[in-house]
């Protein structure tokens, strides 16, 4: 069993969305008995994570090459019987397993933590910052950070070091 001619298809985001075979698991040569023509079709087995299994009909001849999707239900008899005997649904069945596996492995990191980078912490207490001081930018927790207002009463935040230092800045401030 060659698992390594399944190829996977992924989208932008590096998710997985098909898997196809590049083993043809059947190829079937026939002429155009009117027109003398050779055809050659490729079958492909392909999963997708939207439509399921199907297969991938590829025809060359000398007008070129086109190709379309069959679901396994319209395949003929004889094309399923080369399909259930080239092991190409082994192939691709153990490699979705493979990937499903590799998800359910992901899906703790991915849900650890939602807030990751944006979360914030105090820099005094190390505890999560809700606020910032105005004077040094820093993160600060409610219980290390002071509220005042200006005289217009706008709202200020502040931590307990630039407060008192704003304090004796501004010789109107009133001590707490
Ligand atoms: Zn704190
Ligand atoms: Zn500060």
């Amino acid at each position: 069993m060659n698992a390594s001619s399944v190829r996977v298809v992924q989208g932008k985001d590096g998710i997985p969305i098909m898997l196809r075979d590049e083993e043809p698991f059947f190829v079937d040569r026939w002429r155009d008995v009117e027109t003398g023509n050779e055809y050659v079709n490729e079958y492909r087995l392909v999963f997708s994570f939207d439509e399921g299994l199907f297969v991938e009909i590829v025809q060359r001849s000398i007008g070129g090459e086109f190709s379309w999707e069959v679901s396994l239900d319209n395949l003929d008899a004889e094309s399923l019987m080369r399909l259930n005997d080239s092991g190409s649904l082994e192939r691709i069945r153990a490699k979705v397993k493979e990937i499903m596996q590799q998800l359910t492995e992901n899906l703790d990191s991915l849900f650890f933590d939602p807030i990751g980078d944006r979360r914030r912490i105090c820099y005094v207490c190390g505890s999560y910052a809700l606020h910032e001081c105005i004077r040094c930018n820093k993160d600060i927790c409610d219980q290390h950070a002071v509220f005042a207002e200006t005289e217009y009463e706008e709202p200020l935040t502040y931590c307990h070091e630039c407060f008192w230092k704003a304090v004796e800045d501004d010789p109107y401030q009133e001590r707490l």
